[in-house]
Parts: structure tokens; C-alpha cells; sequence
């Protein structure tokens, strides 16, 4: 007999975006008059530069509104090529190049296109939360790497290779990382490059912040020789030049993927937005100045966000050395606090600030619960993208305006007002998609209470990293391959549970 309910099996392996959740409560207290300070979405707050849009005017008014070819114009595919040349020196033709409608499409469909049921995708946490799921709707299996806070979550070869087993196919890594900022170093990631190679097993980097890096020059692992059949890069113009709604990403990868994805492609989105496409050229084809000035403004917030945040008593933080993410250790917080659960705090900041938090973290909770370094439990993913440096930006002291919302039960949708102080600029998002990572908008108004003294009293936090293993391990055995019965399925469905993603 049929399970009642609309859900396919498949759609029950992933979540909805817990990001977009929070944003329409946020939207909603917003319509209400409450003032929200959203820390949560990882968006640029600069508006895309001119030039890209007199270009999708120029576009529209010569009526370039049709079909266009599925994988993008070849003008688009020679931009991002030749962009990828002169920021990196790869060397990719435009057959090796897929125009996708984000780079969360090209992340889709190259996860689509190379994982079988089964297939062990090794991905290094903290991470952002929209791979797990684009795994687990490949019928994949994720296998998490945990990272080091002292190392400043980067992942090393040595971690990887412990991960790699005979049943891995791809490997993800994104450097810099959200939500940790964490940037593998050149030649760790090359190792990881040539083990990927070594090994027959696929690495898909993810270069969404690439050009946001604090203290080191761009670079790309797809510029190494003799990896075009191991490398795949899925890449996007959102963050880089401030083009979030626009839609445009792309796929570098062996001809023959790239025929995957079109196929992939042809019968789902069709071709990326007519008039997105010819913006995008002048994106890549135009002065590039723009890039390093949001760099610049970011270098500016992740100093303020780190300072502030390393002030307040119980918070530790990693120094982001890329993206636009801070990842503050809120263990010491918790303890304080006398919460043992992030879920608990997230109620005590509803409480006591009046504020929102997403318990756990999407953009870093590890699959298996629990807590510990680097999975997110007690850590807080704020993204300062959309906050504007100088003084007074982030609150000295939250409070609460006599707004309250409770998290849902399954704990995935904790939105709140992050009532301020008057001094506070609101600099909440209006949209509800947003990426990765659903953080902890209030973060800020939290920490400040904590550290104007108003949380107080002890606990202890979560179980270990073997605890959470074995039940990671034992939802994949019982998922793994293609041969598992609709009844199996639905097991793993629900002990994956409804849990969120990122927009
Ligand atoms: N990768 C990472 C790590 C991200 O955080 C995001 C979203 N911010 C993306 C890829 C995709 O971005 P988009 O789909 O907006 O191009």
C-alpha cells in the first residue's frame, strides 16, 4: 500500500531551506514593524555595479529575451573561460564549460551527474549545508570530515584521505568556506588534488568566494596540470560581483560531464536568463575593480565582527580568512548559560534578547547530531556580507522590544525579532533566499546580552564525535547503494529527518 502523503521517497531525503524559513519570519516581523537584524543571509549588500546592469538594459531593449542555447551563449562560456584564465591560468574551452542558473545549479547538477547510488561524497565540516542534500538526493552517502577550530577549520589531505574509502566517488571542498572562512592553502589543496587523482575519485571545488581572500592571492586547484579528469569546478558570479538575483553560475569539467549536465540541464531550467547571460559577460569581460573594493569593505567588517566578538566573555573565533562568514565557538556561552543544547540557547535568546537563532547551524551541523568542534552545535555561523563597517553597526546591547517567537518543534525555524538598541542599524535582507546556512541572525544581540551579564549558569555541552559517527554510520549502512527497497528508503528518509537547507 501507498504512504499517504504527496512526498516522493526522493524529496524526503532533503529539507527545506531553513535560510528561507527564517527570512520569511524575519519578513513577516518586518511587515509588522519590528525591526530585524539578519546576520543570517550570505548576501553582498552592494548593489551590482553599473555597467553589469546597463548591460542586461542593452540586453532587453535589443529584445534578447528568447531561448537561448541550454549550457548558456558561447559569448557567456568564453567570458567564464577566459576569466578563469586570466584570474587562475587554467586553460578550459567552452565545451568544457556549462552557463548554470547559480552556482547552486551547478552544484546540483554536477553532483547529479557524477554520483550513482551509494556513492560515498567525502566533504570536509563545518560546511555548507545545500551539499549534504543534493548528495542525499543522488542517493549518495556523505562522509564528514571533521576540522580543527585551532586550525582554523581547514581541512588537510591526511583528514581527507583517512575519509576515502573504496566506495567514494567525489570529494567537495570549499575554500574559502562558508560558514567558517576557513582557506585551504595552495599546496594542501593540491595534495588533495593529486590524492583525488591517485585515488579515481572526482573533486569538485567549489570557488564561490574565491576572490574574497584576506591575506593570500586567488587560486584555483583546476590550474594544477593533469587534473581535467579529476577537477570539476562548480563556480558563481553572485558574490563576486554582487549578483545574487541574477542567477548565473557555471561548470568547468570535462567535456563529457559537461554533456551530462546539459542533458540534466535541457530538461529541467533550460538555459540560464537571456538577459542574466549578456550582464554576466560584462561582469567577466568588464573592469573588475569592483571586486577588490567589496573586498576591501569586507576586510574592514570581518575586523570589526572578529574584535567585537572575541570581546565578549565565553566566545572564541577563528580569524575568516576568506568569504564573507564569521563562525564564533559559543560553547563557552552555552556553558555559561547553563544550556546544554543549542536548541536551549536559542530559546534563552528568544528569551532574554529578544532575538533568533537557527539551533545547530545549518550551514554546519553535522548529519548524526551532536555537538562538537566544528559540526556547529556550539558554534554560530553570522555573515557579515550585508553589514556596514564602521561604528555602532552591531549592537553593545540587545533588547527585547516585546516580540517573541518560539523555534518550531523540530527546532529547524527559530526566528526572531533581534530587537536593538536605537543605535542599531537594521541591515536585514529583504529576500528570502539566502544562502547557506541558516545562522544565527541573532547572534549578535545574543552575545551581547551574554556579555552585558544577563545569561547566566553552568552546564556541559553534547556527546563526542564517535557518538555521532556511529549514528552517521549506521543511517548510510542501511542506505547504501541502489539497492535499497522503498521501505529501506523511507527509513533513511526519516532518520535524515526534515532537516534544513540552504537557499
Ligand atoms: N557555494 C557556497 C559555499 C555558497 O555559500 C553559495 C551560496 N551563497 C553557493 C555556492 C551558490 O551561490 P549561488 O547559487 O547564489 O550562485
Amino acid at each position: 500500500m501507498q504512504d499517504a502523503g504527496p512526498q516522493s521517497d526522493r524529496i524526503s531525503l532533503i529539507g527545506v531551506s531553513s535560510t528561507a524559513k527564517v527570512s520569511a519570519e524575519a519578513e513577516k516581523l518586518r511587515r509588522a514593524g519590528v525591526e530585524v537584524i539578519d546576520f543570517g543571509v550570505g548576501e553582498p549588500d552592494f548593489p551590482t555595479p553599473d555597467n553589469i546592469k546597463r548591460a542586461a538594459v542593452a540586453a532587453l531593449e535589443a529584445n534578447f529575451t528568447r531561448y537561448t542555447a541550454m549550457h548558456g551563449i558561447q559569448e557567456l562560456r568564453q567570458a567564464i573561460c577566459d576569466r578563469h584564465r586570466a584570474d587562475y591560468g587554467t586553460d578550459y574551452g567552452v565545451h568544457e564549460c556549462v552557463a548554470t542558473v547559480g552556482g547552486k545549479h551547478a552544484i546540483f547538477n554536477l553532483t547529479q551527474a557524477l554520483v550513482n547510488p551509494g556513492d560515498e561524497v567525502v566533504i570536509p565540516a563545518p560546511y555548507w549545508v545545500t551539499y549534504k542534500d543534493v548528495v542525499n538526493y543522488a542517493g549518495g552517502v556523505c562522509t564528514f570530515v571533521d576540522t580543527r577550530e585551532e586550525d582554523g577549520f581547514a581541512v588537510t589531505a591526511a583528514q581527507i584521505e583517512r575519509a576515502l574509502t573504496e566506495r567514494t566517488r567525489l570529494i567537495i571542498v570549499n575554500s574559502p568556506c562558508n560558514p567558517s572562512g576557513a582557506l585551504v592553502e595552495r599546496g594542501e589543496f593540491e595534495k588533495i588534488a593529486v590524492l583525488a587523482r591517485e585515488r579515481g575519485v572526482w573533486l569538485m571545488t567549489d570557488e564561490c568566494y574565491c576572490r574574497f581572500l584576506y591575506d593570500s592571492a586567488p587560486y584555483s586547484v583546476a590550474a594544477m596540470p593533469e587534473m581535467e579528469n579529476t577537477v570539476v569546478v562548480a563556480g558563481s558570479l553572485s558574490k563576486t560581483y554582487a549578483m545574487t538575483g541574477w542567477r548565473i553560475g557555471f561548470v568547468l569539467a570535462p567535456a563529457a560531464v559537461c554533456q551530462a549536465i546539459i542533458k540534466l540541464q535541457s530538461h529541467s531550467t533550460s538555459n540560464p536568463t537571456s538577459i542574466a547571460q549578456k550582464a554576466a559577460i560584462e561582469a567577466l569581460n568588464g573592469p573588475q575593480d569592483s571586486v577588490e573594493a567589496m573586498l576591501k569593505e569586507y576586510r574592514q567588517r570581518r575586523d570589526f565582527v572578529i574584535r567585537r566578538l572575541r570581546a565578549m566573555p565565553g566566545v572564541t573565533c577563528a580569524e575568516p580568512r576568506g568569504a564573507f562568514y564569521a563562525y564564533p565557538n559559543l560553547s563557552g556561552v552555552l556553558r555559561m548559560n547553563g544550556t546544554s543544547t543549542p536548541m536551549q540557547f536559542a530559546e534563552l535568546l528568544l528569551a532574554r534578547a529578544g532575538a533568533c537563532r537557527i539551533p545547530g547551524v545549518a550551514g554546519a551541523r553535522r548529519e548524526g547530531a551532536g555537538a562538537g568542534p566544528g559540526d556547529g552545535a556550539g558554534h554560530a555561523q553570522r555573515a557579515y556580507g550585508a553589514l556596514s563597517s564602521g561604528a555602532g553597526v552591531l549592537p553593545d546591547s540587545a533588547q527585547n522590544n516585546g516580540r517573541r517567537d518560539r523555534p518550531s518543534a523540530d527546532g529547524t525555524s527559530a526566528v526572531g525579532s533581534a530587537a536593538a538598541a536605537g543605535r542599531q542599524r537594521v541591515s536585514a535582507q529583504d529576500r528570502a533566499q539566502a544562502e547557506g546556512s541558516a545562522a544565527d541572525s541573532a547572534a549578535a544581540a545574543g552575545a551581547a546580552a551574554a556579555s552585558a551579564g544577563r545569561l547566566a549558569a553552568p552546564v556541559g555541552l553534547h556527546p563526542g564525535p564517535s557518538a555521532r559517527g556511529k549514528a552517521q554510520r549506521t543511517a548510510d549502512d542501511a542506505a547504501r547503494g541502489g539497492r535499497l527497497g522503498a521501505g529501506a528508503r523511507r527509513g533513511r528518509a526519516q532518520r535524515l529527518g526534515s532537516r534544513p537547507a540552504a537557499v
